[in-house]
């Protein structure tokens, strides 16, 4: 298991934020990441 995948050294992640919710994370779905709050998809 690496390490990092989600989270840098100083412990922010790198997932990109929800351009409508804009406090809520994107969930990772390989070719698209989804607001679970609103809905928002964003292709890859
Ligand atoms: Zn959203």
């Amino acid at each position: 298991m690496a390490r990092g995948d989600y989270y840098n050294d100083d412990g922010t992640t790198e997932k990109d934020m929800c351009p409508r919710c804009g406090d809520t994370f994107l969930a990772d779905h390989g070719d698209r990441q989804v607001c679970g709050k609103c809905g928002f998809t964003e292709w890859e």
